[in-house]
């Protein structure tokens, strides 16, 4: 059995996973990531919609939500690395949110943008049909499924407007962009190892000692991450505390779709990003001039909590009912026979807030919970996990008194302990990809 040490070992090379190696190797920690998977970013990483938008229904969602933009903004000089694979990089778009009952007409994300100083300007139907091509904008509400007599049908003369956030977009290629951290983080010092199971986590006094590999070596290091996306679960049981946390995660598969944009519009490139709460379903532009179409998992749609190890990897009726909704906001959407785009996984946690903590197991850390929408917070998250990592080890108590951490980017101190894994389920969140 080979032993090896490290100061860190990451569980996952996902885009969060890689942001925290790199940020915890430039604090001088020799890091290890360990991956099941054959490269950087091959998890729900490589299934993102990588869309970079700064609304969310609380102020600590936004401000983490800006910080993690200017990130993408500056990203090859944050890196400091060429990547023989090229470099990922940032589109804007804008994002129009669409204001209902579902989202209280956005007077919490409005009073939250207002609160960290993000400028948006607030549309009527009327100034809505500058930014769409042809848009039907009738209410729908509430969301019904396709077998419903009601699906379909208009149940108000007009929605109630919408917000748009100018700063808003979307990253060229998530996997990309995990591989970019990877060749920064391996610059600094950083390891990585492929196709490497964790089996069990390992104790020593009752701190965290290192992990067990499947191919039987161990690993040594008085830290371990947990940032293993939607196996993070079965990590914490490994660890055994998984049962000491208020808030637990799980896998939730979900379908996104793809479907051609209406003749003649040019959507890839005049496009911007939608959340539409009144229909339950969000876009974004796509590569090959596409819609691309996800759910805001309204209430009649059963979520499906399934295995991360054994799901159906095929298109059910999710997407289409995705793409049958937008039809109705996007009449001359045309309707593709067969379902196209990506089938993943996220992490939910219970409140989909995400869970950004140490945990009760001394040297062991989470990165969890991370609900679909944390892609594009994923390095601002590296920089104060490293910061939380390495302030626990030198003695801090973060559960009774909780990072501070002052974000470089917007000048603005975060209140850490706003992710714990004990904290009360956030009433504030809206329990869907939106945070
Ligand atoms: C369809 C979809 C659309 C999304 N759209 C957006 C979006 O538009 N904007 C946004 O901000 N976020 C979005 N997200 C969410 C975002 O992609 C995730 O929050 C983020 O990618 C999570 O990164 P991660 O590094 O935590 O996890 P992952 O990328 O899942 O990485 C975890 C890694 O851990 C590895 N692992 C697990 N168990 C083990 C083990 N026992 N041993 C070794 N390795 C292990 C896995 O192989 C995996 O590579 C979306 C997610 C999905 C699925």
């Amino acid at each position: 059995m080979t032993k090896k040490k490290y100061d860190a070992i990451i569980i996952g090379a996902g885009i969060i996973g890689n942001c925290i190696a790199y940020e915890l190797a430039l604090k001088g920690f020799k890091t290890l990531n360990v991956d099941i998977l054959s490269g950087s970013g091959f998890g729900s990483t490589s299934g993102s919609c990588a869309v970079i938008r700064l609304y969310y229904s609380t102020p600590e969602g936004v401000a983490l939500a800006r910080e993690g933009y200017y990130y993408w903004l500056d990203w090859p000089r944050y890196l400091n690395v060429s990547d023989p694979d090229g470099m990922a990089y940032y589109k804007n778009t804008g994002a129009m949110v669409f204001k209902s009952e579902v989202n209280n007409n956005l007077v919490n994300v409005m009073a939250s943008l207002d609160k960290l100083g993000v400028g948006y300007l607030e549309l009527s139907p009327e100034d809505m049909k500058k930014y769409l091509p042809n848009p039907d904008l009738r209410a729908y509400f509430p969301q019904k499924l396709m077998g419903d007599p009601e699906f379909g049908k208009p149940t108000g003369e007009r929605i109630n407007g919408a917000v748009y956030v100018s700063e808003s977009g979307y990253v060229s290629d998530p996997k990309l962009s995990t591989h970019n951290v990877e060749m920064a983080a391996r610059n600094v010092g950083a390891d990585f190892l492929f196709n490497t199971e964790v089996i069990d986590i390992l104790k020593k006094e009752r701190h965290v000692s290192g992990v067990a590999l499947k191919n039987g070596t161990i690993i040594e290091s008085p830290v371990v991450v947990n940032v293993a996306g939607p196996h993070s679960y079965l990590i914490n049981r490994m660890a055994g505390i998984e049962d000491q946390m208020n808030i637990k995660t799980r896998a939730l598969r979900v379908e996104v779709a793809h479907v051609p944009s209406p003749e003649g519009v040019d959507w890839e490139n005049t496009g911007l990003i939608t959340s539409d709460s009144d229909t339950g379903v969000y876009t974004r532009p796509e590569i090959g001039n596409h819609f691309l179409i996800g759910s805001e998992e309204p209430k009649c749609d059963p979520p499906e909590y399934v295995d991360p190890d054994n799901y159906n990897l095929d298109f059910t009726d999710q997407a289409r009912t995705q793409v049958m909704r937008e039809a109705m906001r996007i009449p001359d959407l045309p309707i593709p026979n067969r379902s196209q785009g990506v089938v993943d996984l996220y992490d939910v946690s219970d409140d989909w807030y995400p869970i950004y903590d140490k945990s009760s197991l001394p040297g062991f850390y989470l990165a969890i919970g991370t609900s679909g929408n944390q892609y594009k917070n994923a390095p601002a998250v590296g920089a104060f996990m490293s910061e939380l990592i390495q302030r626990c080890e030198n003695g801090m108590d973060h559960d009774t008194d909780p990072l501070q951490y002052r974000m470089k980017y917007i000048n603005h101190t975060l209140n850490i302990g706003f992710f714990s894994r004990n904290r009360e389920i956030n009433k504030d969140s809206s329990f869907s990809v939106i945070g």
